[in-house]
């Protein structure tokens, strides 16, 4: 098959690219470098059945294949905030030209969603079903309304034109290849570690997250792309940890002499987060193997071969 991976010079996308390159497929690789790197699919450049395309998905493009994995978007609160009225073009005239692009085709269209189109939910743990309560005009807003919206765009152009499209509601993920100063919190408490930095906790740290290994992830996107159900479908790890106790985590295992230090919570951060994945596990027959302490090693060993390569 040849697939389409937009924003796959980026953390998931690249892993992404990994798995069906060994599978064997044609990948052509859409981005616009804005979070992501080309040392994520370098080891693919001369290979035959890769290409690469620079290419701004708001911007229309003509193409041919026969599956989209379309996760074109900034995807860390540092970075969607940069630059917050990009990140909604992104969302709306991105996944619009992206959905055009399915159409025409007659291609499989996955999204990327994510779990912030629950907001700060008020249901524990997240199911499908709940529609979330999510800030219209917070800063987090140009990504959780903008990738609502995405999601609408998918089920209108589901039922008006057809597409055949999958959705995934993506939780926290984490792994190898995420940016030193990407601002997410895994990446940033593992290169505060090594660097001897204090590990700065949002808060009072007690706010919860559940954290998903990439490999996990992307077995997961895969096994939703080639399914039968549309979704939305939540992807992630139902192991849920304080933000405290994930420092700690980490402090045990990098530096135990690491201080750690309280900051100012910033606005609209979900209080807990947790996915329900009785969906994955039953339409899908998925769910993820890798326990946060083993994931969080083979990371922190990618993070520190990098670091240490710098210095
Ligand atoms: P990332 O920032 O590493 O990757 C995003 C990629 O999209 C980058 O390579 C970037 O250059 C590219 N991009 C951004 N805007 C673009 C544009 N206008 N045109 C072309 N390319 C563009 O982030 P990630 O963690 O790999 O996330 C990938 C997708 O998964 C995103 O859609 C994100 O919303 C979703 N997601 C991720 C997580 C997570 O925890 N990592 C959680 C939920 C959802
Ligand atoms: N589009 C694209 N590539 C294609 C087909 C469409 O980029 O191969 C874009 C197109 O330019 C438009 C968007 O996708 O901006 C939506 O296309 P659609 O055909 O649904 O709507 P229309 O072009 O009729 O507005
Ligand atoms: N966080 C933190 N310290 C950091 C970065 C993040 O305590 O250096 C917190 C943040 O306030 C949030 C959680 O960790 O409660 C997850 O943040 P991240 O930006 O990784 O993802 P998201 O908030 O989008 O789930």
């Amino acid at each position: 098959m040849r697939i389409l991976v937009t924003g796959g010079a980026g953390f998931i996308g690249s892993h992404l690219i990994d798995r069906l390159m060994a599978d064997g497929h044609e990948v052509i690789c859409l981005d616009n470098f804005y979070t992501g790197h080309k040392r994520n699919i370098l080891k693919w450049f001369d290979h035959p059945y890769f290409e690469m395309i620079r290419h701004d998905i708001t911007e229309p493009i003509r193409l041919e294949v026969d599956q989209i994995y379309h996760l074109a978007c900034p995807a860390s609160p540092v970075h969607y905030q940069y630059n917050p009225i990009k990140t909604v073009k992104t969302n709306v005239m991105g996944t619009l030209n992206m959905l055009g692009l399915a159409k025409r085709l007659k291609a499989r269209f996955l999204l990327a969603s994510t779990s912030e189109v629950y907001g700060d939910p008020e249901v524990h743990p997240q199911t499908e079903d709940y529609r979330g309560s999510v800030n219209p005009i917070g800063i987090r807003s140009c990504y959780d309304e903008g990738k609502r919206i995405a999601e609408t765009l998918a089920f209108d152009y589901y039922r008006e034109n057809k597409v055949d499209i999958r959705v995934a509601r993506i939780f926290n993920t984490y792994g190898p290849r995420m940016l030193e100063n990407d601002g997410r919190v895994v990446s940033n408490f593992i290169v505060q570690a090594l660097r001897g930095n204090p590990l700065t906790v949002y808060g009072e740290g007690q706010q919860t997250r559940s954290f998903c290994y990439v490999s996990d992830l992307v077995s997961g996107l895969i096994k939703l792309m080639n399914g039968d159900y549309i979704g939305p479908v939540n992807l992630g790890n139902p192991d849920e940890y304080t933000i405290l106790e994930l420092a700690q985590a980490v402090q045990n295992m990098v530096n135990p002499d690491a201080e750690i230090k309280f900051e100012l919570l910033p606005s609209d951060d979900p209080r807990r987060r947790r996915p329900d994945i009785t969906r994955a596990k039953t339409w899908l027959n998925w769910q993820p193997t890798i326990p946060l302490l083993e994931g969080l090693k083979l990371t922190i060993e990618d993070f520190r071969q990098r670091i240490d390569s710098n210095n």
